[in-house]
């Protein structure tokens, strides 16, 4: 089936009606565009467990702060409708700002805690964005299940509270990181790096191998990991935004002693790359479960 591009939310919504009154499962996968193959494994993962994919690509103005990269986000319509159509999307939904905050639009969406730590700290209004368009997505798509990359990790925990705050009934499936070789977790924001920055870029996924190393050895001091992660960093002067274990369950509780629960370890950092400065995120999941301890065990050895 070739893939149906779709800018206006009216023809979305007749769309997913038609689809639901032949009671297909609807999986959606929302992203700002310029997509790669870890947007592909989520495109995937919703065709392998759906009658119907659905991918928006919408770079959304409400979720970038006023010195951030609205107006420089990559775009790329052509490969990205070739990146759905190859992964078993059936529909683009590609539609303006206008389409999507017409000019009277007055409604945020607002959670609360969770939103004020890690890059909530450093990025205000951010997940206020986030949360809007997500729920507005929502309301227009329906869909069965929700596909949303692990890299956000903080977005897939305000995500699945919005949802269960709102009584939502879509399911939301987390789909693990995909990284290139090396480790360096895929962004649309690493065509920005320059090869000197990569360089840089890549500290990132070794701190997190150097935590996940002790991890798996049996170290649970808090301290000791992240201070282990900050000297890999160190490296190449790099000083992160932030570099935090705290707990999955409500990554509000900051522990700050021993790894008692399963907790994530993320880390944001802005690398320097010509004039422009590009923030990467990544984070990796320290669990006694065994399933977490083997993907670990994977991530270790690339
Ligand atoms: P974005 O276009 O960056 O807003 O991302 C759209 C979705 O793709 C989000 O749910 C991201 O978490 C997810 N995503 C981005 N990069 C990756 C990756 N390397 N592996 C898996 N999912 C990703």
């Amino acid at each position: 089936m070739t893939l149906i591009v779709i800018t206006r939310r009216k023809e979305m919504q007749q769309f997913v009606q038609e689809q639901k009154s032949k009671n297909k499962k609807i999986g959606f996968i929302p992203t700002m565009g310029a997509l790669h193959q870890g947007h592909a494994s989520l495109i995937k993962k919703s065709s392998e467990n759906n009658d119907i994919s659905i991918v928006s690509c919408f770079v959304n103005p409400k979720q970038f702060g006023a010195k951030e990269d609205l107006s420089k986000y990559p775009r790329q319509f052509e490969k990205d409708c070739e990146i759905c159509e190859a992964h078993g999307a059936q529909v683009l939904f590609s539609p303006t700002v206008e389409e999507m905050y017409p000019s009277q639009f007055l409604t945020q969406v607002s959670i609360q805690k969770i939103t004020e730590v890690l890059c909530g700290k450093f990025r205000p209004g951010h997940f206020e964005g986030v949360a809007t368009v997500v729920l507005l997505l929502l309301n227009i798509v329906q869909p069965n299940r929700l596909y949303l990359g692990q890299k956000d990790f903080q977005q897939v925990q305000v995500i699945k509270r919005m949802c269960y705050d709102l009584a939502l009934s879509t399911q939301i499936e987390m789909v693990q990181t995909l990284r290139e070789k090396g480790g360096l977790a895929l962004s649309s924001r690493n065509v920005y790096l320059t090869e000197d920055a990569k360089l840089s870029a890549i500290l990132i996924p070794q701190a997190l191998k150097e935590a996940a190393t002790l991890f798996l050895s049996g170290e649970r001091s808090v301290i000791k990991i992240e201070d282990a992660a900050r000297k890999i960093l160190k490296l190449r002067n790099l000083f992160p935004q932030y570099l935090e274990i705290r707990p999955t369950r409500d990554i509000l509780l900051q522990i700050t002693t021993q790894i008692e629960e399963e907790c994530v370890f993320a880390i944001a950092q802005i690398i320097e790359s010509q004039e422009i400065q590009v923030r990467l995120i990544d984070n990796i999941i320290l669990s006694e479960d065994s399933k977490w301890q083997e993907v670990l065990k994977e991530f270790i050895k690339d």
